[in-house]
């Protein structure tokens, strides 16, 4: 027996160093250069885009090139004295001999583009109660009725998601309170607000606090609350009463005219920068682009973030997710673009908050912090979520996804389970690990890589895999219809191309 396993090892080292010798030594690889060329090239990948070639590094640098101009820089023939060759080496797509300095700036933005990892996680999510007023058809998180009170968190979990969400390295530490509607537990938004900031008078964070909240409940004594601890609100606002009132309905069909009012009168008290709003395009918003953002106009916002809906909770179970594809919801966001840029034209200066995020990611070093564009996955991370029973998710959407049970990504209790055992024990890292872009098939050779991230939860939530096949995958669609529109109008359309920078 232990003759036959010794053979059986000795034949798969000669299999082994046999595979072994089909690849060159790294010098091979590090000092490729045609005889006769001044340049070496730097690493990228392309994609062929209306006839042209979209080449992007690891940094989101960009050039456009001929099928001619990409032979000749590739076989290292490309004239040095062209605009092309002066693109490319501007933007870190090659480097003369000789030359150290080109690596060394490359490795430095690469660490900048990564640098939001340093932070750890920064955003906490407190679920602190599943009970909601409204019963929204393409609610993502299955809310319970508004007596069910065993959906709420009761204080002994409140003060262990503070021991943990003070366990994080980070310096800058927000606390989000989500729902169901959080304010329907104030009193428990109020307990951790206060406890939050007395373990932070020892640890000296940059804490803040958001309430995500649809208004109905907003009273004297929360917004004076609010503005004693510096909270901000964020709400939800679908468009006018026609299609807010129907996408969020609740009992007495008065929602749009309650959230109008208290966006006011939270205005009035903590300010007028204290209060954002999210709209989700369901299918009545698709045919109504100019009305929604005349809504927010009309309603004192000077930006609107376009959202599809998620395959979520409710978004599922009454079918809304089926009711449009990306292709339609890409006819409503040029729409919405091509209205918000004559906004902008008559001199009143208005964004879309997506097309914000992706510009930045193309045109600026840092990261935005986006989670949801992020590689490896926010999901942990950047963001982490206390569910009211403890209970502790990835994300927002792992959530929810637990929520229509499948606690796939379930990281642990934290009534039962360590810090160590939730971030080291629970499967996380094989969730990150699985999200890199760089080693993920379809991904790691992408031109739109720099400027696209990864979302193991969406893609297991539509393909039941953490990667996806990308072919089929409207996260992918999203990013390489978007980039290219955005690319096609910074190139092409000077007046617009002044809009969209003067955004970032
Ligand atoms: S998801 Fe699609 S667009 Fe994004 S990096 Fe992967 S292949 Fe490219």
């Amino acid at each position: 027996m232990l003759l036959q396993t010794q053979i059986w090892l000795n034949e798969m080292d000669k299999k082994i160093s046999g595979l072994a010798k089909k690849f060159q030594s790294p010098d091979f690889y590090s000092n490729i250069q045609t005889e006769g060329s001044s340049y070496k090239l730097l690493p990228f990948n392309f994609e062929r885009v209306k006839g042209d070639y979209l080449l992007t590094n690891e940094v989101g640098e960009y050039v456009r090139l001929k099928e001619e101009e990409l032979t000749a820089f590739v076989h290292q023939r490309l004239d040095t004295s062209s605009k092309s060759y002066a693109a490319l080496k501007s933007r870190h797509f090659l480097y003369e001999a000789g030359e150290e300095s080109p690596i060394d700036l490359l490795s430095l933005k690469l660490r900048t583009k990564h640098s939001v990892y340093r932070q750890f996680t920064s955003l906490h999510i407190f679920v602190v109660s599943l009970r909601c007023d409204y019963s929204c058809p393409y609610c993502q998180v299955s809310r319970k009725k508004e007596a069910a009170s065993e959906y709420d968190m009761d204080e002994a979990t409140a003060l262990r998601s503070l021991d943990f969400v003070f366990r994080t390295p980070s310096e800058y530490i927000k606390i989000e309170f989500q729902g169901g509607e959080p304010l329907l537990n104030w009193e428990m938004i109020k307990f951790i607000v206060i406890e939050a900031e007395k373990i932070n008078k020892i640890e000296g964070r940059n804490l803040a606090f958001v309430i995500a909240t649809n208004l109905t409940l907003v009273n004297d004594e929360i917004l004076e609350f609010c503005y004693q601890h510096n909270i901000l609100v964020s709400t939800s606002l679908d468009g006018p009463s026609e299609i807010h009132d129907r996408n969020r309905p609740r009992p007495g069909k008065d929602g749009h005219e309650i959230v109008r009012r208290n966006i006011e009168k939270v205005r009035s008290r903590l300010g007028p920068d204290k209060i954002s709003a999210l709209m989700t395009t369901s299918e009545l918003s698709l045919s109504s682009s100019n009305e929604i953002i005349d809504e927010y106009l009309d309603a004192g916002f000077n930006g609107i973030f376009l959202r599809p809906l998620s395959p979520y909770g409710f978004a599922i179970k009454t079918h809304q997710i089926e009711k449009y594809d990306f292709e339609r919801f890409f006819e409503f966001y040029k729409e919405s673009l091509g209205y918000i840029f004559k906004i902008n034209e008559s001199g009143v200066t208005f964004t879309e908050e997506y097309t914000s995020l992706i510009l930045r990611k193309i045109f600026q070093s840092y990261p935005t912090g986006y989670v949801d564009l992020q590689s490896p996955a926010g999901a942990g991370l950047s963001a982490i979520v206390f569910n009211y029973d403890g209970d502790v998710y990835a994300s927002d959407e792992s959530r929810m996804l637990a929520e229509m049970e499948d606690k796939r990504f379930k990281l642990g209790n934290i009534l039962t389970d360590s810090y160590e055992t939730i971030f080291l024990e629970s499967g996380l890292l094989d969730v990150i690990e699985n999200s890199l872009t760089d080693s993920m098939p379809g991904c790691y050779q992408c031109a739109y890589k720099p400027f696209c991230g990864s979302d193991p939860v969406y893609h297991y939530a539509t393909q039941k895999d953490f990667v996806g096949h990308k072919a089929f995958s409207s996260f992918c669609v999203k990013t390489k219809s978007i980039v290219n529109y955005l690319l096609d109008i910074m190139e092409n359309d000077p007046v617009r191309r002044n809009i969209l920078q003067s955004w970032i």
